[in-house]
């Protein structure tokens, strides 16, 4: 059993700030009773134990809110990507088989979803109330979300997060990270997604601020990171690029308070890591999925800069091993076991068991060095195979970046008569640069049969609802070339 999180913290620590957002804050106790107020309201909506919902908001204290008022009235809830098409929300509402669609008033108008049985977030605030009984333990394998992936390799998979999963999963972080009194967590991560709601979990467990954005400012983050008016951060490498790129005209740093900034959800060019050095940004790259609650190995604060490129050490519950190989160097699919694996997938995928002998195949190839920490290559469909060689996007990608003026750079394979299939680059640019410029500066630092044999300039690249390169639409952009 596990307790239930807002009850259990708001009773520890009622008078700790729990949320700020602008110039607006609320302890614990405020939170629990906003969340009372609202699972009351959800109760009076015909909404009952166990039901399912989909919830669709912006990351407002609202939502915030929301989620912990569903979480109250113990319902599981589909976090709904409110950058979705209405056609693809209507599939995951299909999909999930969610009993209603909670929506926040301006997405409803702007996203324009018809004909489902729905709950804004105004006629929700203007409810009546219903009495509740609020548990307060909860089972560990009470599903706490459900969240999609981000449909990358194919169609997106909803993924069941339980109690147990989200609780292992900011138990691990914190044993690594660690945890002070003054730590405030700044999240423009979308609450949707499982890096920002992970920061919402870990701030009732640990007893922490979080600081709410509804979007990625780059001056207001940049900000609060030079003031140091926060101390942990977490990111993905787009957003990185843009602080780097803010700090470095302004020529300020981050202030010394500031304590650590996670980077994931995709490989984070080498060179990010080297500036984010310079701008006295403590940055830990990290590794997980939708699949894993958040993070499941993570660099620790002490190896930053010793181990830059490297995704760490599984985190204190979790397990990782290479398929078919334990030794230090060689390359193979990442297979990942511990508390925060999902049970499984529902809707289109249920049937689908996610383990294998006990461990979750991730379709990402990666290996251990000799001191045993894990680097992530790539992933597995997006492998070109080069006259028998393999060629990992990823580090190519990695080397075009490395250039001044390249700000997006996707590489894929396209077929050739005589290697299989070549690398070919589709480049995004910032300023003058041309095919022979880097041409010549893939040669300088990658094998021969990896330079690309081409290099297209684009205005931008094809990315999903979560910012992801989609390099399988690359691959159907390269073929009409
Ligand atoms: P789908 O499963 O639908 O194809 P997805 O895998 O992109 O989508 P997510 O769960 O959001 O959906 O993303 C997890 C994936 O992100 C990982 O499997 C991995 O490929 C990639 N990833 C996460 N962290 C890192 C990292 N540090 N380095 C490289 N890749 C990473
Ligand atoms: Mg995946």
């Amino acid at each position: 059993m596990i307790p239930n999180w807002l009850l259990k913290r708001s009773s520890l620590t009622p008078n700790r700030t729990a949320l700020s957002f602008e110039d607006r804050q609320w302890t614990f106790l405020q939170l629990k009773e906003e969340a009372v107020l609202i699972a009351r309201k959800l109760r009076m909506n015909g909404l009952v134990e166990g039901d399912r919902i989909a919830l669709l908001g912006p990351s407002t204290p609202d939502m915030v809110f929301v989620i912990h008022g569903c979480l109250l009235a113990g319902l599981e809830i589909v976090m709904l990507n409110s950058r979705l098409s209405a056609k693809e929300i209507l599939w995951q509402l299909d999909d999930s088989n969610a009993f209603r669609l909670i929506v926040e008033d301006e997405l409803f108008h702007q996203i324009g979803i018809k004909d489902v049985p729905m709950i804004t977030f105004s006629s929700l605030q203007s409810s009546e109330q219903r009495d509740l009984s609020v548990s307060e333990m909860w089972d560990a394998s009470r599903t706490i979300t459900i969240m999609y992936t981000s449909g990358t390799t194919g169609f997106p998979k909803g993924v069941r997060q339980t109690a147990g999963n989200h609780t292992s999963s900011a138990l691990s972080s914190v044993l690594n990270l660690g945890l002070t009194d003054d730590d405030r967590w700044l999240c423009t991560m979308p609450l949707f997604h499982i890096s920002g709601f992970s920061i919402l979990v870990r701030s009732v467990i640990y007893g922490m601020e979080v600081r709410l954005y509804n979007k990625f400012d780059t001056e207001s983050v940049v900000d609060e990171l030079r003031k140091g008016s926060v101390t942990r951060m977490s990111v993905v490498g787009t957003s990185l690029q843009r602080i780097l790129d803010e700090f470095e005209k302004t020529g300020n740093v981050a202030h010394p308070n500031f304590r650590t900034m996670l980077a994931g959800g995709g490989p984070v060019p080498d060179n990010y890591l080297r500036r984010a050095e310079d701008c006295k940004l403590p940055v830990l790259q990290t590794y997980g999925m939708t699949e894993t609650s958040s993070q499941t190995a993570t660099l620790s604060a002490e190896d930053a800069l010793r181990k830059s490129g490297s995704a760490g050490k599984p985190l204190f519950f979790n397990q990782i091993k290479i398929r078919d190989t334990e030794k230090a160097g060689e390359f193979g699919e990442v297979l990942i076991a511990g508390p925060h694996v999902t049970p499984g997938y529902i809707g289109h995928a249920a049937e689908r068991d996610p383990l294998e002998d006990g461990w979750l195949p991730t379709g990402d190839i990666g290996y251990f060095d000799q001191e045993g920490y894990l680097f992530i290559v790539d992933r597995r469909s997006d492998l070109i195979i080069s006259g028998g060689e393999n060629i990992y996007p990823a580090e190519v990608e990695n080397v075009l970046l490395s250039h001044p003026n390249v700000t997006e750079a996707g590489v894929c394979g396209k077929a050739h008569p005589e290697w299989g299939s070549v690398p070919v680059a589709f480049i995004v640019v910032s300023g003058e640069v041309t095919e022979e410029d880097l041409e010549v500066h893939c040669q300088q630092l990658l094998a021969r049969y990896k330079v690309p044999k081409a290099f297209y300039f684009v205005d931008q690249l094809p990315r999903n609802a979560s910012n992801k390169l989609l390099r399988r639409e690359l691959k159907e952009w390269a073929a009409l070339k």
